[in-house]
């Protein structure tokens, strides 16, 4: 059967030329929301953000923020916690969940550091191209692609947008990251789509966004400004989505607070 042109239109996935419209559109839209969020200044050193975003998967930013500050309290030095027995170190980061997992990868991680620079400091990485970086990171056993990117957007200054969970379920529900399966993969695709400067603001209220109303399950899309721009076959019809209050103090996030 010879299909319509409409249902051809439909059908024809966007080009990239229309992603790219589409994601500046978006950051700009949440810029105007939800402001250009503020940031660390002077920004943490490269080792401080590795440690702080190991210690931040699988928990909330709260609980790795509390986490983070105790065990730098216990051990003021990155000495210290790599010659800090397991389970004086897995008390201290308690608050952050998963405490025997990354005890052990926060060691393993400062013994490869040290193995490989000869001292508890990454800043030599500073001179180094982001591709080079990300190689150099990624090379640490337990350290993806993802923590990698937060060293060098938050850490270094550079453009570069992470992709975590709630990103990735962001992009594929706006339909910017169409066919992306897993975070690795939007990561990948969303390099060419966020605006020059914009990998910051657009991490950062993608985040906010889906803190308070894209959440996982139960998204409010009855109040969702992006309601028309979205392509999650899951959405509400508009107006009929069950929504609950957003939570306060939603808003924090680790790793512009290292
Ligand atoms: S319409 Fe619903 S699913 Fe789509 S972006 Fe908005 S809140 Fe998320």
């Amino acid at each position: 059967m010879r299909s319509t042109s409409r249902s051809t239109e439909i059908s024809r996935p966007a080009s990239a030329a229309v992603l790219r419209r589409k994601t500046a559109f978006i950051s700009r839209l949440l810029e105007r929301r939800l402001g250009i969020p503020r940031r660390q200044s002077p920004p943490a050193p490269p080792l401080d953000m590795l440690i702080a975003t190991i210690l931040s998967q699988n928990t909330s930013d709260g609980n790795s923020h509390r986490a983070y500050s105790e065990l730098r309290r216990q051990f003021p030095t990155w000495e210290l916690v790599a010659g800090a027995s397991p389970a004086a170190l897995r008390t201290a980061i308690r608050t952050g969940g998963m405490a025997n997992q990354k005890s052990v990868r926060i060691q393993e991680t400062l013994a490869a550091v040290l193995q490989m620079y000869g001292t508890y400091d990454l800043s030599s990485i500073r001179k180094l191209s982001s591709e080079e970086v990300i190689r150099r990171l990624t090379a640490f056993k337990g350290v993806g692609a993802k923590t990698a990117a937060c060293v060098l957007l938050f850490s270094l200054r550079r453009d570069v947008f992470p992709v975590d969970t709630h990103v990735h379920r962001l992009c594929t529900r706006l339909g910017l990251a169409p066919g992306s399966r897993t975070p690795e993969e939007t990561f990948e695709a969303m390099k060419s789509l966020v605006p020059p400067g914009k990998a910051h603001s657009f991490h950062t209220n993608l985040i906010r966004f889906g803190r308070t109303i894209c959440r996982p399950s139960n998204p409010r899309c009855g109040e969702c400004p992006l309601y028309g721009r979205c392509s999650f076959e899951g959405k509400a019809a508009p107006g009929g989505s069950r929504n609950t209050p957003a939570r306060p103090g939603r808003d924090f996030m680790l790793l512009d607070n290292v």
